[in-house]
């Protein structure tokens, strides 16, 4: 009786080492295409996410990388009209500002990607554009340049070439200025309330001519869409929670800074540097 208790242990201890060996490869050496990946990592827990996956595993030293998330680059900022519409702008002039500021302080830009493949450094940034507006490329885009800075666009699939959105060919030059490119559903969909196979055709679709990072639309997801995006071969997907990205983030559920017109980007930075490092309480955060 012993002896089979001690072989049954013995199995599922050998099983688990197997299943984690999986797991973790699958997450880091990463791409996987869809078909590659395993019918049963996708969405296996819907109520528990499969993807706790710690950003390295090749070092335990502590990080800080803030993610900067920007919309609209426009002059708003007196259009009391559309207020949603101010909280998402922020004006060109402000931008390059924001970015001299960045670079006073010996930030550099890195991508997702680099991220993802653990390739930062003490003072590494990643900011980034949602949607996909025309203004991305004709104002955020010089802007960048001018810095010799980097950063990650995520782009709504269906949306391309509409009014006020980018057209196929300033994608591609957004691309071939050595910006990356992410995905963003094809119709900014709300993931927390869609089916799965509603869900998994929304990013699929979306990833398409893509580095393979995310956005979830509005921040919006529940467990079974970070197990969808890991499923589908995601290198990284960012949420709207607050925070800097450290060694304890998952890869699927980074954390961004928002940036307003009036944020005073490095006082942010700071601020979620010293909440992540346990010196700030959460509550003491800047009002958004
Ligand atoms: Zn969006």
């Amino acid at each position: 009786m012993g002896r089979i208790l001690f072989g049954l242990f013995v199995f599922c201890l050998v099983g688990t080492a197997v299943f984690m060996w999986v797991k973790i490869g699958f997450s880091l050496e990463r791409a996987p295409t869809p078909s590659e990946v395993p019918a049963d990592v996708v969405g296996s827990q819907p109520s528990q996410s499969t993807t706790q996956i710690p950003l390295t595993n090749t070092s335990s030293a502590s990080f800080r990388v803030p993610i900067l998330m920007y919309h609209y680059i426009r002059d708003y900022a007196d259009r009391t009209d559309d207020p949603l519409g101010v909280q998402l702008s922020v004006a060109p002039d402000i931008l390059s500002s924001q970015l001299d500021a960045l670079v006073a302080e010996g930030y550099h830009t890195i991508s997702l990607s680099e991220l993802a493949e653990g390739k930062y450094g003490e003072k590494s940034v990643i900011l980034t554009f949602d949607d996909g507006y025309t203004d991305a490329y004709k104002k955020a885009l010089p802007i960048l340049l001018d810095h010799k800075m980097t950063a990650t666009f995520f782009v709504v699939g269906d949306f391309v070439g509409r009014k006020g959105y980018m057209t196929r060919d300033q994608i591609t030059k957004l691309r071939e200025a050595g910006m990356e490119i992410g995905g963003h559903t094809m119709s900014h969909v709300n993931l927390a309330n869609q089916t799965r196979e509603n869900a998994y055709t929304q990013i699929s679709n979306s990833l398409v001519d893509t580095e393979y990072v995310f956005s979830y639309p509005s921040g919006q997801y529940k467990a079974e869409t970070v197990d969808l995006v890991f499923g589908l071969g995601v290198r990284a997907a960012v949420t709207t929670n607050f925070g800097v990205a450290t060694e304890q983030s998952s890869l699927f559920e980074l954390p961004r800074i928002r940036v307003k017109n009036f944020t005073d980007v490095m006082q942010r930075i700071n601020e979620e540097i010293a909440i992540a490092d346990g010196a700030l309480d959460p509550s003491q955060r800047s009002k958004d």
